[in-house]
């Protein structure tokens, strides 16, 4: 069995390597990274926080959890982080357990919109079935509009707010929404779990003068391990100490057990990676490959939800080409082409057949891909999806491409 498990990998890492990885929220982690995720930190359990732990044997956790600490500090340069969360959704799960009572309003952006389940999405998610969830939504043209959200605030007084997204397009507002949180009284949760390293790199705004709490992903276009980080600012709804001992208490004792000390050394080598100059190198690139990418595919008639992209995903709406979201995901997969069928807002179908399909290029551009390989891949999806070209005649083409781009950390 175990062979046949290691077998399995090698099958996975050849499809990493020999594929387009267009899904947004993914990316390929260094080797460094990998190789701490895969370290004896793994085997030790540490219930509590530095320098407050349960168990014995803590000197080099503490000080590799005190490290992941300072760099997350130091790069966004907040005053308190917690680097525990096990993913995204237990991140902040953890913040409204920390600054809300159960059955109080929260207002996030809905799904359709672009939001996350975690943020309010109803009846099938806790944060919609144990808080009173409102939604924001885009407008016609795919937009969020501000001053229809302040309003909606003004009148549901939620207790929180969030601000982030995982299939909106566009730059986020946050002095806007931090405006807004500020009218209301509530708190200003920004969720920046996509946008992360573009936030390192200076070429999306930082949530940081306007939220309270931010929280994060490590795995997407940071590169790091499958975890998370809840940032405390200074903000100041409440002072950042206090703040940040409710977030602590809610993530350990509140909602886990034991952190995973292996992934938090793992973040630590990816926050180490995120300072270096070339990171910010990789930031701009992603944001100029993606917008390379949607020129190309509206140019080739493709009509892109909101008209275009500011950051590193787009999303395509089909229904003017006569193939639904997950028809032309499954035929762009026989190309070598990994992406996800997406809803597009207000969309007239289901979610598992939706009308369009979202695609982003931290990977690609993790690779060394640049705009000449961006107006290749746009003309290769437009053969795909018109039905020009046999998908497979296309795979060879990408798996001729792969080899020039070689995938960090897969060897
Ligand atoms: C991916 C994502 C999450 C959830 O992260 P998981 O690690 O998958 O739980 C939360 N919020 C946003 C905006 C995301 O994009």
């Amino acid at each position: 069995m175990t062979k046949q498990v290691f077998q399995l990998i090698k099958n996975e890492v050849r499809r990493q390597k020999e594929t387009l990885m267009m899904i947004p929220s993914e990316n390929y982690a260094s080797r460094a990274v990998l190789k701490a995720l895969g370290s004896a930190f793994q085997n030790k359990y540490a219930e509590g926080y530095p320098g407050r732990r349960y168990y014995q044997g803590q000197k080099f956790v503490d000080e590799v959890e005190n490290l992941t600490i300072k760099l997350a500090k130091r790069l966004f340069g907040v005053p308190r982080v917690n680097v525990q969360a096990y993913s995204g959704s237990p991140a902040n799960a953890a913040v409204y357990f920390a600054l809300l009572d159960p059955g109080d309003k929260i207002m996030g952006p809905g799904l359709l919109s672009g939001g996350h389940l975690t943020h309010g999405h109803p009846k099938i998610t806790f944060s919609g079935k144990y808080f009173n969830s409102v939604q924001y939504q885009v407008g016609e043209d795919g937009l969020f509009d501000y001053e229809k959200i302040e309003r909606q605030a003004l009148k549901e007084r939620p207790k929180i707010i969030i601000a982030g997204t995982t299939s909106y397009s566009r730059t986020l507002d946050f002095a806007y929404f931090g405006k807004i949180a500020d009218r209301v009284g509530a708190y200003l949760m920004a969720d920046i779990a996509h946008i992360v390293a573009l936030v390192i790199a200076g070429v999306h705004p930082s949530p940081v003068p306007y939220a309270d709490v931010i929280t994060t992903t490590t795995h997407k276009s940071l590169r790091g391990p499958r975890g998370a980080m809840i940032l405390t600012t200074r903000k100041g709804l409440l002072k950042d100490r206090d703040l940040a001992k409710k977030i602590n208490r809610a993530v350990f004792p509140g909602l886990q057990g034991g952190p995973h000390e292996n992934n938090i050394a793992a973040i630590a080598v990816a926050l180490e990676e995120a300072g270096q100059k070339d990171f910010k190198q990789y930031a701009r690139q992603i944001v100029n490959n993606a917008s390379c990418l949607s020129g190309e595919l509206a140019n080739l008639g493709f009509s892109l939800v909101s008209g275009g992209t500011d950051n590193h995903l787009m999303v395509i709406d089909l229904r003017n080409k006569n193939i639904d979201g997950k028809r032309a995901a499954l035929l762009l997969e026989e190309a070598g082409i990994i992406v996800n069928a997406n809803s597009i807002p207000h969309d007239p179908r289901p979610p598992l057949v939706p009308s369009g399909i979202r695609l982003g290029t931290p990977a690609l551009t993790t690779r060394g891909m640049k705009e000449e390989q961006m107006v290749q891949i746009a003309r290769w999806i437009g053969a795909v999806i018109s039905g020009q070209t046999n998908p497979g005649k296309i795979k060879q083409k990408v798996e001729e491409l792969t080899k020039k781009f070689p995938a960090p950390g897969l060897g």
